[in-house]
């Protein structure tokens, strides 16, 4: 791996070493073993005719030669075993299939939902720097790569493993002497995976990364769409979109070549081997060493050998695959960039008094400070407004309180215990958050307001859309709170979005609310509607406020005023108005406060 893909990727991970890949297998075969047994009991079963054939064809013909007084008796004996043999493959075949099923299909499974967990323990910031397109590229084309393993051990290396075993049996029987050629295909075969090994497994990590870059290019491009119209961009992303699909081009071409190469050489050395070991064992039937049924069975163990071996070799590249996809899974699983809850305090009902001491914040690969020296005392209750410009810090507060990120320096406390230790997820379960981004999933209205409650409550979904002004338009819908949102459903304007976006912060009763540009969207009228419903519920709720709308903050019991990432003024809104500051100079001058 280069360096450029590590700088390309989420920029945490790392290629596992051999024995992590091997623990990783190990995991993902944990609990499976009985069915992997019996799979290839099963598939042993079913594939003797092919073992047994040589060995009663060779004995069938040698009856012709020297049979003796009851060779009758015996070609009826053998013949029914042939049947009996062949009858007992379809069983052996559906049970198989049924215990390889239950591995394959169990091993996705698992693997999906470890995958869909770890994601929802991975940070935000973890999300923000990755694409959805590669994601589901793990969680689908990857998982499936993986689920073909199980089945290429057993039908490929076992069965070759098997035939091997049969054929030094038969051989050393019949003409221990003649192992001898056998034994070359096992160099041949070592040589021909050295050669191409690796490889096959560089193209095959080049075209997994290739097709990583333009899925997260595609959705990229799907999220810009909006925007590239109103650009009208569209020629400029059909270029960039379509090198990504070039380079998936030129890499699935040199993947195909290579496979092409290797297949057909594997295939040619095998056959030129099988012809001269024909040619040999007729000369020594010749002279007498073996007999013609000798000959046919030997001929017939050879051809079944060499076909195996060259299944197995052409399975090198599956295998290849499937080890890149693991590797690709396991990225997202050791991602070290989760949000560990492990040993933290669970927050049952906090009071919400928040306490900066001395924070400070800087983002990675950053070289400025985002938020230094923060001093702030947030009693219980109590509501402040975070005015300033772009820039300077507001969003980054908001996001130290949530949670999202830690502070780089200094604490933050939450009724006197430091948020480090706390286990944040029972934490946010108090918390109220509505942004200026309204997301809804396609699912009714009803269902949005509740989303991720436990028992959802018709009665306490009305009371939200009440409290949050949003009762009266949502009662006037078609099908009222059970009306559909999102694709299939109806379109809403900014303000009532945002209206319903508050009530679904409500209906938790959250001790801790925060309204970044909550208010933003509204027209004039549903901003009145919605400043009425939010000074209700900010009532005995410790709010944090982002607005650059004058009617929104000066509710707030203290107004702190951020530039570039220093509070330089904080009071009421009587007292920063007597003074001269960012926040009176814009009130004189009738300005909102940018954000
Ligand atoms: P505001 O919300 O007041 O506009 P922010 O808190 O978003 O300001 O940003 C404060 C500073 O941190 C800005 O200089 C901004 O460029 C920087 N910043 C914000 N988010 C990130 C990020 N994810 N990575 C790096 N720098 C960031
Ligand atoms: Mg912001």
């Amino acid at each position: 791996m280069s360096d450029a893909d590590r700088v390309a990727g989420e920029g945490t991970h790392v290629v596992p070493t051999k024995r992590e890949e091997l623990q990783f297998v190990r995991e993902l075969l944990h609990g499976r073993w009985r069915h992997i047994i019996l799979v290839h009991v099963f598939l042993f079963f079913q594939h003797s005719p092919v073992f047994m054939m040589p060995i009663l064809g060779g004995l069938m013909l040698d009856l012709v030669v020297d049979g003796g007084e009851s060779r009758l008796k015996w070609l009826v004996f053998y013949t029914s075993i042939s049947l009996v043999l062949l009858i007992q493959n379809i069983p052996s075949c559906v049970l198989r299939q049924r215990y390889l099923s239950l591995v394959t299909r169990g091993m996705g499974r698992d693997l999906r939902v470890r995958i869909c967990t770890q994601l929802q323990r991975l940070s935000l910031h973890y999300h923000n720097n990755t694409s959805v397109g590669k994601l589901q590229t793990k969680a689908l084309r990857d998982v499936e790569q993986v689920e073909l393993v199980p089945g290429l051990m057993a039908n490929n290396v076992f069965l070759f493993a098997a035939q091997c075993v049969i054929t030094v049996i038969a051989v050393l029987f019949r003409a221990p002497g003649a192992l001898v050629f056998f034994i070359v295909l096992v160099p041949l075969a070592v040589a021909i995976q050295r050669v191409f090994g690796r490889r096959i497994g560089d193209t095959v990590h080049q075209y997994r990364r290739s097709l990583e870059g333009m899925t997260s290019r595609l959705s990229d491009m799907l999220t810009m769409i909006p925007v590239t119209r109103a650009h009208g961009v569209e020629e400029e992303e059909i270029r960039a979109v379509s090198s990504k699909m070039d380079r998936v081009f030129n890499e699935g071409f040199r993947f195909d070549r290579i496979i092409a190469v290797f297949g057909a050489s594997s295939w040619v050395v095998m056959q030129a081997v099988q012809a001269l070991f024909l040619g040999g064992a007729v000369y020594a039937a010749f002279q007498g060493w073996l007999t013609v049924g000798d000959v046919l069975m030997f001929n017939a163990f050879f051809i079944g050998l060499s076909n195996a071996l060259n299944t197995l070799l052409n399975t090198l590249p599956q295998f290849a695959q499937a080890r890149e996809s693991l590797r690709s899974i396991q990225e997202v699983l050791r991602s070290p960039d989760i949000e560990d809850y492990r040993d933290k305090k669970q927050v049952d009902t906090p009071a919400g008094h928040f306490r900066f001491e001395k924070v400070t914040f800087v983002y990675p690969r950053s070289e400025r400070h985002a938020l230094k020296n923060v001093d702030l005392d947030i009693p219980a209750g109590s509501s402040i407004a975070l005015v300033g410009g772009s820039g300077s810090g507001k969003s980054t507060l908001i996001s130290l309180v949530l949670g999202f990120i830690r502070p780089t320096g200094g604490r933050l406390l939450l009724d006197g215990r430091d948020l480090a230790g706390l286990d944040l997820r029972s934490l946010r379960r108090h918390v109220g958050v509505v942004t200026q981004d309204t997301v809804f999933f396609s699912g009714t209205i009803y269902e949005n307001i509740n989303f991720g409650l436990r028992e959802a409550n018709e009665e306490r979904a009305s009371r939200a859309l009440r409290l949050a002004n949003a009762w009266e338009f949502v009662a006037e819908l078609p099908d009222g709170i059970h009306t559909r949102l999102g694709e299939d459903g109806i379109k809403l304007s900014g303000g009532q979005r945002q209206r319903l976006a508050i009530a679904r912060a409500l209906i938790r009763n959250p001790r801790v609310l925060i309204l970044d540009e909550a208010t933003s969207a509204l027209d004039v009228e549903s901003e009145e509607l919605v400043q009425n419903a939010l000074n209700r519920v900010m009532r005995n709720r410790t709010t944090f406020m982002v607005s650059h709308r004058l009617a929104t903050v000066r509710h707030a019991d203290r107004i702190v005023i951020l530039e570039r990432g220093h509070i330089t003024h904080m009071g009421s809104h009587g007292e920063l108005m007597e003074g001269d500051n960012f926040y009176s100079s814009a009130v004189r001058r009738n300005l909102r406060f940018w954000g």
